[in-house]
């Protein structure tokens, strides 16, 4: 096989961890939560707030985001803020009001594990497992979520080359969870225009080098309401399988990231665009 550096075909096969490398299943793998398909030819939107906040806050923006279009709830109760002064997540609470939105909406559930300590927890309550950004290298995180039977949503990490990464999914992927999503969130660069800049060119290059389904959050990716829904459109004309989006039911009063959260009106607006988009490419928005 050729060596030629400026190749991405040439570095694929030979380096890329034997477990993810697309060459080890080029049929593609379908990512089931709770029966919804992430990886085929629909596009899983999962939305909800940053944090779980209260009852009312969780219900109210679930209802909204389902009657959009979005088939999985997120929501964190865990969460990994950069002060230790900032608002926490409600932990086990926040977990218990995901279950129960879930039965008041049927969606399915999202929520992201920071620490070995919580994966059983966790893994009791949502359906499917976050791991964040901050953790993408959280060695033995990746390995205790790897020996559960959860489908595991893989943040990137904000300074993770694709190498680094695929090695994190490879990770859990070790332990005997083949039901891995990767999810580009944004890097960190120079610009500082965006809280991140958003790497569309992870999706089709993720996308010939592994077999994992591989959605996208603008929300993270950009920091900037406004500018979701454009890049949440590039995402999918550029080949995700899913898109990950923050939206609140009062942005203004939101205890994390509510300048990035979309309006739920915004959210329906653009799922219309959204639909658009997915057809254009040959494909359709899931449904519950
Ligand atoms: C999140 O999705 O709630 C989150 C904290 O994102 P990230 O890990 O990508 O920063
Ligand atoms: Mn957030």
């Amino acid at each position: 096989m050729a060596t030629d550096a400026c190749s991405i075909d040439s570095k694929t096969t030979s380096k890329d961890p034997e477990l993810v490398s697309k060459s080890s299943r080029p049929e593609g793998t379908i990512v089931y939560v709770n029966g919804i398909p992430i990886g085929g030819r629909e596009i899983v939107i999962m939305a909800g707030p940053c944090a779980v906040e209260s009852e009312e806050q969780l219900n109210q923006t679930a209802r909204s985001v389902r009657a959009g279009g979005a088939s999985i709830l997120r929501g964190g109760a865990f969460k990994p803020r950069t002060s230790p002064y900032s608002f926490q997540g409600l932990g086990k609470e926040g977990l218990e009001m995901l279950q129960r939105a879930r039965e008041i909406t049927g969606m399915a559930v999202v929520s992201e594990v920071m620490d070995t300590r919580q994966v059983e927890t966790v893994a009791s309550y949502a359906d499917m497992l976050q791991i964040g950004s901050r953790n993408m290298q959280n060695f033995p995180l990746l390995k205790e979520a790897g020996l559960t039977s959860k489908p595991i949503l893989l943040k990137r990490g904000m300074m993770a080359t694709i190498d680094e990464y695929l090695h994190a999914a490879e990770y859990l992927l070790s332990q005997g969870n083949t039901q891995v999503v990767l999810c580009e969130r944004g890097i960190r660069t120079f610009e500082s225009s965006t809280r991140f800049t958003l790497d569309l060119n992870a999706i089709p290059v993720l996308k010939q080098r592994t077999h994992l389904p591989v959605i996208v959050d603008p929300s993270h990716g950009t920091g900037i309401r406004s500018l979701v829904p454009t890049m949440a459109k590039a995402s999918i004309a550029a080949g995700a399988d899913g898109l990950l989006m923050e939206v609140h039911y009062r942005p203004e009063e939101a205890l994390c990231d509510g300048s990035q959260s979309l309006f739920p009106e915004e959210f329906g607006l653009m799922m219309e665009d959204l639909k658009k988009i997915a057809m254009a490419v040959g494909r359709s928005i899931h449904v519950l």
